[in-house]
């Protein structure tokens, strides 16, 4: 069997590198699986690229689509030609996508338009929030997927809902929280940590970067004051995304707690997460990571795709306003936070589960 996976931005690699770990780990044993891995170039930075390719052992792309930034439609759509070509020179049985971020989406429409089966990972989560485009990807991918690997029994509920054949929707878990267990003792204070002082549960982390947070610069300025008054003293450490980076630009900021970073390399990143008090976010992943290490974590959002980083982790939704965020987390600081637990499955097994079940239903369709 031989599997096209698809990566394209920071999310998609950290989620492809235990599917590949156990891809060759069924070669070893012998099954008959091969994959070819091919990276869209969605980001191309190497803070946000090639830092993950090293860090989390991916082996290097067999190829590179180099799409780089674009609108919308102009990105989907180079994406969509280069691979396009890509799958015509190189034939598989089946494409493997991953997360919701444009290649996802792209690379399904071009593989099921030539007969291709696609596999879907991180399949089902709905924000219910169309002015994501993620929430757009999410939607369009599974229209067309063949096969639905899922992190929640709500993600599996919602295709069934939408008229996805139950027989395809596998619940196997997370593969993100696959690559947490999988290099938990491998995570390292990054090498500011002793130049910003830094001690442990006594800092917080901030990262933003969704359009609705981040596009408008003026209200960027008042929601990074605001968050830097509420520390009340503490350190805010912000690996701030090159998107948020360049809406800021030469601004001049009046923050005296935040402390401005490059995006951080994963082992960096889970070190600083782990030991923060807090992570002030408007990240989906960030929300996972946070429920499994039991690190309090406050959403910049009105919504969530992940319901269960709520209802049983770490994560409370505090709207996109600097009050709403003020109130919760001044309870926050004064009451401590709220007893949480992991979701199902989300044991580092899942990405041996979808390769388990994809060789299983393969060999099926070949007797
Ligand atoms: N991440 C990282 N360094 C950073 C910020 C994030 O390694 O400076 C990791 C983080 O641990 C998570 C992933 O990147 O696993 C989330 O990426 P992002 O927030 O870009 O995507 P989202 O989850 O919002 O789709």
């Amino acid at each position: 069997m031989k599997i096209t996976i698809v990566a394209g931005a920071r999310p998609n690699f950290i989620k492809i590198a235990p599917i590949i770990r156990a891809i060759e780990e069924k070669q070893q044993e012998g099954a008959n699986i091969s994959y070819r891995l091919v990276h869209t170039g969605q980001h191309y930075d190497k803070n946000l690229s090639d830092t993950f390719f090293e860090e989390l052992n991916i082996p290097l792309p067999d190829a590179n689509l180099e799409v780089k930034s674009g609108s919308q439609s102009v990105q989907t759509a180079a994406i969509m030609v280069a691979f396009e070509q890509e799958l015509l020179e190189n034939p598989c049985d089946l494409v493997l996508v991953v997360g919701d971020v444009n290649s996802t989406m792209a690379c399904a429409i071009v593989a099921k338009k030539m007969n291709i089966k696609v596999a879907h990972v991180e399949a089902g989560i709905r924000s219910g929030d169309m002015t994501m485009p993620e929430e757009i990807n999410r939607i369009v991918t599974d229209s067309i997927t063949d096969y639905f690997f899922t992190t929640s029994t709500t993600a599996s509920e919602n295709l069934l809902h939408h008229g996805a054949n139950p027989n395809n929707i596998h619940f196997v878990g997370n593969v993100m929280i696959d690559t947490l267990y999988q290099n938990l003792s491998r995570i390292a204070p990054p090498a500011f940590w002793d130049d910003f002082q830094l001690s442990a549960n006594d800092y917080i982390v901030l990262t933003l970067h969704r359009p609705a947070n981040v596009d408008e610069e003026q209200s960027l300025i008042r929601l990074l004051e605001g968050i830097d008054k509420l520390a009340a003293g503490k350190k805010i450490i912000f690996p701030i995304h090159p998107r948020t980076k360049a809406i800021l630009g030469q601004q001049q900021l009046h923050t005296e707690n935040i402390l401005f970073t490059e995006p951080q390399g994963y082992l960096n990143f889970m070190f600083l997460v782990k030991n923060s008090l807090a992570v002030i976010t408007d990240s989906g992943g960030i929300s996972e990571e946070t429920t499994v290490l039991g690190i309090p974590c406050f959403t910049m959002r009105n919504n969530t795709e992940r319901p269960e980083t709520q209802t049983i982790g770490t994560n409370t939704l505090v709207g996109t306003t600097v009050e709403n965020l003020e109130k919760v987390f001044g309870d926050f600081i004064k009451n401590g936070s709220k007893k949480a637990g992991i979701p199902e499955l989300w044991d580092g097994k899942a990405s041996e589960r979808i390769i388990g079940i994809l060789l299983n239903t393969f060999q099926q369709q070949l007797k």
